[in-house]
């Protein structure tokens, strides 16, 4: 009989708890240790979407010539926070060269190759955890407010498709016909065929939590102070409460990853992408599938406790309080597409971690074998979570990976 180790995993977001199952499968004794409720953080929040055609990253060749309009205002689906930029300046340095062609088209290769297998990874886990009611699989829109715009995006919608995204063309008035709701002010746009979105993220990320721990796993709420090693292989986890045990520890605390003190974590550049919510509690029956508007940078998504506005793209830190202009550029988007929307209800800021070449990190840290990262799945980490969570399995069970590793090892910033 295999022999069952016990791991650690801290962070019961979706990338953190798809972990937890993976490794539970797998015949480990895992804990699962968050300093919040399971989902409450950036898994809480997002636009829902299960994005397996998400292969395009924001650090793009155009985002270079659209820098100074971004630099120059919170009325834009990117803003940077001016005061936050001498911090931020390695990061951002960093990320602005992955805009180089050749290295996006590495990303799209690296995300697409993750990607691909995120249906067949995370559908099974939603399927035990009895949560198949949250997914309502109809499509995803993507709609463009302007011909300029819809011909700029033609080149990745092709390269989508080089990497099998099912995708039809709609022009304004098929848009219209199928969301009879959104006002005619969009050029034309596209359907993900496949796409399907999640009724209640938080919800889908609690079930799947509470058949972890039906089927023996511990949940335990504490935050993760400190990481230290043992032995060559066993690590001491500090919490503010207790100390842990393990032969292996995962790190999937989200864009708080690397804010663990630990001489064990070499430098990674993880910063954040914020993000925004706006819901309009009354308004879920306006559409029937999420509707992404693709130069605003947000989506319009029909979810069990209204229309949830989610998206755009601030870089400002950890710290900083939401920003209203953020809220009202949300709002105004919204009462643009959707006319007849009514009041606006909560507000909500959540922080994508991203890595400036915005792909995660999978693999074991440089400094001790024990301790395996799987964070940085910045715009995707709710379609990305149950591919994370087998990679980090057969990882961890020196087992073949579905995929190449390659692209997503944690030395790949010191090459
Ligand atoms: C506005 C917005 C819209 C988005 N839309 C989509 C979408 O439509 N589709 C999609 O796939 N993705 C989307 N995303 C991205 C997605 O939400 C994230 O990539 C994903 O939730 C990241 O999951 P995670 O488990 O890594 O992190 P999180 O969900 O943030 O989980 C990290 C967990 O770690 C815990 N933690 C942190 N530090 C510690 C510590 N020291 N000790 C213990 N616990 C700790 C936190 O409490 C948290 O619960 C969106 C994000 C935003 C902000």
């Amino acid at each position: 009989m295999k022999q069952s180790p016990c791991v650690l995993v801290i962070g019961a977001g979706m990338v953190g708890t798809c972990c937890a199952l993976y490794l539970q499968q797998a015949g480990h004794h895992v804990t699962l240790v968050d300093s919040g409720q399971p989902g409450s953080g950036a898994s809480y929040g997002n636009a829902a979407t299960f994005a397996t055609y998400g292969c395009i990253p924001v650090n793009h060749p155009k985002l270079l010539s659209e820098l100074p309009a971004l630099m120059s205002g919170a009325d834009q689906p990117l803003s940077i926070s001016l005061p936050y930029v001498p911090r931020m300046l390695p990061w951002l340095i960093r990320f602005l060269c992955h805009c180089k062609r050749e290295r996006v088209d590495h990303t799209i290769r690296a995300l697409a190759s993750l990607l691909a297998h995120a249906e067949d990874a995370s559908l099974p886990l939603f399927r035990a955890a009895g949560a198949m009611d949250l997914i309502k699989r109809n499509g995803t829109m993507y709609l463009y407010s302007s011909e300029k715009a819809l011909a700029a995006a033609k080149e990745d919608i092709e390269r989508r498709r080089q990497h099998g995204v099912a995708i039809t063309d709609l022009k304004a008035e098929q848009a219209l016909e199928l969301e009879p709701a959104l006002a005619p002010v969009f050029a034309g746009g596209i359907l993900y065929n496949d796409g399907f979105h999640l009724h209640d993220p938080q919800q889908m990320v609690s079930r799947l939590a509470k058949r972890f721990v039906a089927d023996g796993g511990q949940l335990m709420q504490g935050e993760v102070k400190m990481i230290e090693a043992l032995t060559s292989n066993r690590l001491n986890v500090r919490t503010q409460e207790t100390d842990l045990q393990a032969q292996h520890v995962v790190i999937a605390a989200g864009a708080w990853s690397t804010q663990i003190a630990s001489p064990l974590i070499e430098p990674l550049p993880l910063d954040t992408e914020r993000g925004y919510h706006v819901m309009f509690p009354q308004d879920a029956t306006l559409l029937t599938r999420p509707v992404g508007m693709a130069d605003a940078g947000l989506y319009l998504s029909p979810l069990a406790d209204g229309l949830r506005a989610a998206g755009t793209v601030e870089l400002a830190g950890l710290h900083r309080p939401q920003n209203p202009r953020r809220l009202d550029y949300i709002e105004r988007c919204v009462r643009r597409a959707l006319p007849q929307a009514g009041q606006r209800g909560d507000t909500w800021l959540g922080f994508r971690p991203t890595l400036p070449d915005s792909l995660p990190v999978i693999g074991r840290s440089t400094r001790h074998s024990s301790l395996i990262y799987a964070f940085g799945h910045h715009h995707i980490g709710l379609t990305l979570g149950g591919i994370t969570g087998r990679l980090v399995q057969q990882i961890i069970d020196d087992e073949a990976p579905v995929i190449d590793l390659t692209p997503y090892r944690p030395q790949r910033f010191n090459d």
